[in-house]
């Protein structure tokens, strides 16, 4: 008998996540305010429950993988929330992008109630989490780390334990302002290219191999039709929100402005993908900025 996870937001992440687990052969029960993702869960072998508080009680593991900050807050401190239900010594794992500060309140507040507690925010999109290849960066005590372990290894291909409760969203948020960095400035490099008459694809190939290389040009390409099987290639649909990015940047932004970091190409990239999400595009993907930057901008 595998052992008791429930698992709290079955969305682009946290559905695939899940049914890893399932297919590891643990018994999980799924949470989602919406029923299509629920009834998926459950058409892939997921159990599913009327009763969150009943399952959350019964659980030796709870994972979340909700979109920001103050659903985390609802989720662990609200009225009836898991801290409220959940056994003392049940394991907690909150695998969403929130600020260090909201990881740090909800730690201490599990700590309190003798629930081991972990920040563990992933990379590596959705086809990390299909695939069960994520990176996850992780806050909190070593031992809860090696008590979680077994079943972030399903999930995940790369466990790196960045230090104590919140430490996990700091680096999260620094390497998800990197990648909104590079993304712009791949997007301005190869629409260069463009408007001076050449291939999108040629000047990606060499850029790829030449000193301005980086992932953005390795795995998903902004321009359309440059690479096969990314969100460019698809109408930038089906990867990582605009919105959602648009988020990463506002914490790291956030951070930079509590610890006095200097951060001038993360407040302008924030300022260009705020722009792009209030044009409309906030449901896209991200990579979709590089039509922001227009034919000959
Ligand atoms: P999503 O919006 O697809 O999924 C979030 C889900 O949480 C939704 O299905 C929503 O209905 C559900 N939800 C919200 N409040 C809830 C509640 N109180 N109870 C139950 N369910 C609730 O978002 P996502 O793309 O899965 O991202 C989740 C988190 O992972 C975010 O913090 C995001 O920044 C991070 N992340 C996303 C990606 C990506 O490529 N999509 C990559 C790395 C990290």
């Amino acid at each position: 008998m595998g052992t008791n996870i429930v698992f709290i937001g079955l969305g682009n992440m946290g559905l695939p996540m899940a049914q890893n687990l399932v297919r590891a052969g643990h018994a999980v029960t799924g949470f989602d305010l919406v029923q299509a993702s629920v009834r998926q869960f459950a058409a892939g072998g997921g159990l599913v429950s009327d009763d969150q508080a009943a399952a959350i009680g019964q659980a030796d593991i709870v994972i979340t993988m909700l979109p920001a900050s103050r659903h985390v807050l609802g989720a662990y401190l609200g009225d009836g929330g898991i801290l409220a239900q959940a056994r003392p010594g049940t394991l907690l794992i909150d695998c969403s992008t929130i600020s260090t500060e909201a990881a740090r309140q909800v730690g201490r507040a599990a700590q309190e109630q003798g629930m081991p507690m972990l920040d563990a925010p992933v990379s590596g999109g959705t086809a990390g989490a299909t695939n069960g290849t994520l990176t996850f960066m992780v806050g909190g005590e070593e031992a809860a780390l090696a008590a979680a372990r077994p079943y972030l290894d399903v999930m995940g291909k790369a466990i790196f334990h960045a230090g104590g409760s919140g430490c996990g969203q700091t680096v999260k948020i620094c390497n998800n302002m990197l990648l909104g960095i590079l993304m712009i400035g791949t997007s301005e490099a190869i629409r260069l290219g463009v408007a001076n008459g050449l291939d999108p694809k040629v000047v990606s190939d060499v850029m790829a191999k030449s000193s301005g290389r980086n992932w953005t040009l390795d795995v998903y390409n902004p321009c359309p039709g440059v690479a096969e099987n990314v969100p460019a290639s698809r109408g930038y649909t089906g990867g990582f929100g605009v919105d959602l990015m648009l988020k990463d940047l506002g914490l790291a932004v956030e951070s930079a402005l509590a610890s006095g970091a200097s951060v001038p190409l993360g407040a302008l990239s924030r300022n260009l993908y705020s722009l792009h999400s209030k044009a409309g595009s906030g449901a896209l993907d991200f990579s979709s900025i590089y039509q922001l930057l227009g034919d000959k901008a």
